[in-house]
């Protein structure tokens, strides 16, 4: 794909830009491994006030960046804002607790015969970030603030779509006074990756993304013997029980769907509704829907503005038609507008089955699956029926019934009464194909440590 920022909303290619050449690869990963022998000597105070200043500068920008991230993919100019501001946050998090997080860990001396035994959490190198664009700041700050306070350096694989972004990133933490080749942003397309994550200058990976880049990352990264946290899609359930405020589930279970335009690992994809319910929340649910505002993403108000690009949408069609054509039927929406730019319409699918591939992949759109099961037996089986484990989410009032779902839920997490949201201070990741590792919390800073185990008798 060719490097370049083409505006959703109106199918116009801004800008271009050449990807860099095999020798700008080659010296930016000098760069990096030259960097970090002097970086991981930096004291945490020093990482600290660094992040703190990227913190205060991406504040101070948020305007900035959210319109070129409006521009480069479409999401809302108020979504994009938000998103500016909660990547401050994290940088601001990791900043108050990477060396809390990161202190030596006492073992029992005695019981291994020795004065002092303990684990010391120390970085691995320069590590490979390759990202994608539907939250073009938050998955590589995800990555980068807890990497970087840990003592790693980064290098930035950006989507092709996001140049832009991916440029001011690299400023943002330069203008902050990380030390030059700490955080690079290398502007290639996909096919150069293999060969950067073999280099022996670079010594784990992290991929956010589909399966097939995923397994493509992972299957280089192992051959290595390097580590690497795969965050890859999902296909999130959303249990409606009887004893649910069904009112409210209907309204989160809008928002959650439509989520960044419908292109979210964890926005809820699969509405899973008991029968007793199932006709008051079909109403209120298809009215939820259809009363989002879809249009240009720099209008206040608009809730959905377009798809990422043509393929998206062209995709997207695909799936509705094929489970169309198979028997389902569409409650709203399903039909583009007419005129420029990569718009789809909030759509209810119902009567899914099977044989339709919209039950097993993931619709990365505003549309929904809807489906009515007998009790919590059938919501579970139904629920964990997909090789996705990302997030799950569950409206229920019964305790007894909540537990049993907290349990039997096949996903890296369960919001209960909710929508499920990243959060700096909880771990975020997937079971199944949903991929491995965590990010984010105390698990995203160990994931890229070596727990060095110090033994002195
Ligand atoms: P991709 O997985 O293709 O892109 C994500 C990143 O991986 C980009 O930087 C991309 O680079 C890179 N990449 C792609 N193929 C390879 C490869 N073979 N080797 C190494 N790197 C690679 O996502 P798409 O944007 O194409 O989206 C496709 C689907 O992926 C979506 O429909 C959705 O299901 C899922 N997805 C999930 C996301 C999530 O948050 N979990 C985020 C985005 C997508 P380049 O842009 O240059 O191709």
């Amino acid at each position: 794909m060719a490097i370049a920022t083409a505006d959703p909303a109106t199918g116009h290619v801004e800008k271009t830009f050449d990807a860099m050449s095999e020798q700008e690869i080659d010296r930016a990963l000098d760069r990096a491994a030259t960097a970090f022998r002097a970086y991981r000597r930096t004291s945490f105070a020093d990482r600290e006030r660094w992040m703190n200043a990227a913190a205060e500068l991406l504040d101070a920008r948020a305007d900035h960046i959210a319109a070129i991230m409006t521009t480069e993919m479409g999401k809302t100019l108020k979504a994009a804002r938000a998103e500016a501001h909660k990547c401050a946050a994290a940088l601001r998090y990791y900043a108050a607790h990477a060396e809390g997080f990161l202190a030596d860990r006492e073992a029992d001396a005695p019981a291994v015969g020795a004065r002092r035994a303990f684990v010391r959490y120390e970085p691995l190198g320069p590590v490979l970030a390759v990202m994608p664009w539907n939250f073009p700041l938050w998955q590589v700050i995800r990555f980068a603030a807890p990497s970087l306070m840990a003592g790693n350096v980064g290098l930035l694989k950006h989507a092709s779509n996001v140049p832009q972004t991916a440029l001011f990133l690299e400023d943002l933490f330069l203008r902050a006074g990380f030390p030059e080749g700490v955080f690079q942003t290398l502007l290639v397309e996909s096919s150069a990756v293999d060969r950067i994550v073999r280099d022996p200058r670079v010594r784990a990976a992290t991929l956010t993304g589909s399966e097939r880049a995923g397994r493509a990352v992972a299957s280089a990264a192992a051959d290595e013997v390097k580590p690497a946290v795969l965050e890859l899609g999902g296909s999130d359930p959303f249990i409606v029980m009887p004893s649910a405020d069904v009112e409210r589930a209907a309204g989160v279970a809008a928002v959650s769907r439509c989520l960044n335009n419908g292109q979210s690992c964890i926005s809820a994809k699969r509405f899973i509704v008991a029968e007793d319910v199932a006709d008051e929340f079909q109403e209120a649910f298809v009215a939820e829907m259809s009363a989002q505002r879809v249009g240009d993403p720099r209008d206040p108000e608009t809730d959905v503005g377009p798809l990422v690009d043509e393929k998206a949408r062209a995709g997207v069609e695909a799936l509705v038609a094929d489970a169309v054509e198979r028997g389902a039927t569409v409650l709203c929406g399903g039909t583009r507008p007419d005129g420029p730019g990569w718009y789809y319409p909030p759509t209810v699918v119902a009567d899914v089955t099977p044989d339709m591939r919209m039950f097993h992949e993931e619709v990365f759109a505003p549309v929904a699956s809807l489906f009515r099961v007998a009790d919590a037996d059938a919501a579970i089986d139904l629920a964990n029926a997909t090789g996705f484990g990302l997030g799950s989410n569950v409206w229920t009032g019964d305790a007894a019934e909540r537990d049993r779902f907290v349990r039997e839920l096949e996903a890296g997490q369960v919001f209960v009464n909710g929508m499920t949201t990243s959060y700096p201070e909880l771990p975020f990741g997937g079971v199944k194909r949903s991929g491995y590792g965590r990010e984010l919390s105390d698990p995203g800073i160990h994931a890229f440590c070596n727990a060095k185990t110090v033994w002195i008798g």
